[in-house]
């Protein structure tokens, strides 16, 4: 049954945030416990063992994006309520920035369809769907598994997919499992009449000619990709 197969990726899900949540908070305490409340310590070193702290609780709002808060809130001192699982305030706005002095920055995991099922609703199929605005770029991954669409009026089973989007001013890409798609906006590229598309090799020589498009390949002409002249 599809709800049960949900419900234990959830499970998993929701057991390794609890393990990863409950050693960062080890290391908060201890960080805190050690260092911070040491009198004996230097300037500079204080520095240092704040620094260590202040990226723990980086970690921890990553962490915290995570969670679900499955198991519930639970009142504090102050009078509002936390996340038993990752401590959270409830109703406080989700904030993060993630930074880091060297290599890419990184916001979750690289996800895949996990299941074999077909789900009856895409919301019971989906795994992720988030868009982030990064510099300006947009991306957006979209990975489900097998759901049933009533889309297209009679029930059509869609395919488990994992779909990238990226949207740079008016170029927009697609890349799925099975296809590469780029669709230029631009207001001129307005279409007027129908829409064709087709291989190279069924349109004429002397209409290819519109086509500001390289081919990238080798010696025994195997695709290595294309370039698009804007
Ligand atoms: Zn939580």
């Amino acid at each position: 049954m599809p709800v049960k197969d949900t419900r234990m990726c959830k499970g998993q899900a929701k057991k390794e945030l609890k393990k990863q949540l409950g050693s960062l908070f080890k290391s908060m305490d201890f960080v805190s416990n050690n260092f911070l409340d040491s009198e004996k310590m230097g300037k500079k070193e204080f520095q240092v063992f704040f620094n260590i702290y202040q990226q723990l609780g980086l970690a921890w709002e990553f962490l915290g994006l995570q969670c679900k808060h499955w198991d519930g809130y639970k009142k504090t001192k102050g009078k509002k309520e936390t996340c038993k699982i990752c401590g959270k305030v409830k109703g406080a706005d989700d904030f993060y920035i993630l930074l880091t002095r060297k290599g890419p920055l990184k916001l979750g995991m690289k996800v895949k369809p996990n299941s074999k099922k077909t789900f009856e609703t895409k919301e019971d199929a989906q795994i992720v769907n988030d868009t982030i605005d990064f510099h300006g770029a947009l991306v957006n991954v979209d990975v489900h598994n097998s759901y049933k669409s009533r889309l297209f009026g009679k029930g059509i089973n869609m395919a488990a997919e994992r779909i990238v989007n990226v949207k740079e001013e008016n170029v927009e890409c697609n890349i799925d499992g099975h296809l590469i798609h780029v669709r230029l906006r631009d207001k001129y590229r307005k279409v007027r009449g129908k829409r064709y598309g087709g291989f190279p090799w069924e349109v004429r020589r002397k209409d290819l000619k519109h086509f500001p498009v390289i081919f990238d390949f080798d010696e025994k002409y195997r695709f290595l990709g294309l370039t698009i002249l804007r």
